[in-house]
């Protein structure tokens, strides 16, 4: 039987094996191996489809955790400080708010996009909240210019958790990552741009968060034995640094790709008991193609029995992980109806546009 592996890295690394090879040689022969030439380049390379002062670190959940150190240490915000988050996100985006010891206020997403809606944000918006993170969650961009002139206007930053979208746009064209305070880039090796290992970055277009970001993943100096704050060592490998800019310089590759194959999904899918994912075009890179069906698990055994990958993003909440058992009473049915119908279909480069003709027609024989 022929088998659809939802994601096989190996497959994803192979048509540009030479030049990572050719990248991975130039850091061995510099001499280099933190910081240096390759990370530079790759943060001015970043900058081109992110905010303009971008900080290569150690991975996602670190630029993100960094950013709200950052504005801690330059009093944009206090221990203690309320910050809106989706209720529907992985938890690496409320790992980051907690660990700063914030205090996360989950905010229900909108049930079409999945994502918090700038009206739902608005209605969750207090006196007291200090901060808005948003989370382009399955690579759809989330919020607008308007959002985040509203915010700015009342003092309320914006974070964009941007693991999942980069090269993504918003409804009003701004490239995610480049319409906050700050945003988080993941380069996990499963995301639409993958490192051979961990890698992230912080973007900002402020000057002042960029050099507190980069003082703090760097043992909190700012030049050589002067140490400024209490910092970490979260700085971004040269070697993940050379292999990204060769992943970077063919992401619009990678996303036509998600694109074609997320439109043969959506046009080739058609079955009642299937709900797909809302159409968008430039706002949607398509981190992954997440249908919804009440009937997950026999859906799974009908792929299961087809050979057809998949995966669930995800099925227990943040607030409902053992770790946060302090947030387990919260009432939040959207989320928790998300996590019991999402189900994610194959979407990257190991998958052909034949593929997913095929995996559509497999779907439509589930009844
Ligand atoms: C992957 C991911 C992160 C964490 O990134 P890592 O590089 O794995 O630490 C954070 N938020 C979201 C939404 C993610 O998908």
């Amino acid at each position: 039987m022929k088998r659809y592996p939802f994601l096989d890295l190996g497959d994803v690394t192979a048509p540009l094996r030479d030049e990572i090879v050719a990248a991975v040689t130039r850091v061995i022969d510099s001499g280099r191996y933190v910081g240096g030439e390759e990370c530079a380049e790759f943060e001015k390379e970043l900058s081109a489809i992110a905010a303009p002062c971008c900080v290569g670190v150690s991975n996602g959940l670190d630029a993100l955790r960094l950013i709200f150190r950052a504005f801690i240490e330059l009093g944009r915000l206090k221990p203690g400080d309320k910050v809106i988050v989706p209720a529907n996100t992985y938890i690496a985006s409320i790992l980051a708010v907690t660990d700063n010891d914030l205090t996360p206020v989950f905010v229900e997403p909108d049930s079409d996009t999945l994502n918090l809606s700038d009206a739902n944000i608005e209605a969750a918006l207090t006196p007291d909240t200090k901060a808005v993170m948003i989370v382009h969650l399955y690579g759809r961009a989330t919020g607008s210019r308007q959002l985040a002139d509203s915010l700015r206007s009342r003092g309320i930053l914006l974070v964009e958790d941007n693991a999942q979208a980069i090269g993504a746009k918003t409804s009003d064209g701004v490239y995610t990552g480049a319409l906050g305070d700050a945003a988080a880039f993941s380069f996990y090796p499963t995301k639409n741009i993958g490192a051979i290992g961990d890698a992230g970055s912080v973007s900002t277009p402020w000057p002042e968060v960029a050099d507190m970001v980069r003082a703090l993943a760097n043992y909190g100096s700012d030049r050589r034995y002067h140490n400024i704050v209490e910092g970490y060592n979260c700085r971004l490998d040269p070697i993940q640094a050379a292999i990204l800019r060769v992943k970077l310089a063919h992401l619009d590759q990678e996303t036509r790709h998600r694109r074609e194959l997320a439109r043969i999904y959506s046009s080739g899918i058609r079955n009642k008991l299937i709900a797909l994912p809302l159409w968008a075009d430039s706002e949607m890179v398509w981190h992954q193609y997440v249908i919804r069906t009440d009937r997950r698990d026999e859906l799974i055994r009908h792929l299961d029995a087809n050979g057809v990958g998949w995966d669930i993003h995800y099925a227990t909440p943040p607030h409902r992980q053992p770790c946060y058992q302090r947030y387990a009473s919260l009432d939040l049915p959207v989320t928790e109806s998300i996590a019991k119908t999402v189900l994610s279909l194959p979407v990257s480069r190991s998958t052909s546009p034949d593929d997913a003709r095929r995996i559509a027609d497999i779907i439509n024989r589930f009844n």
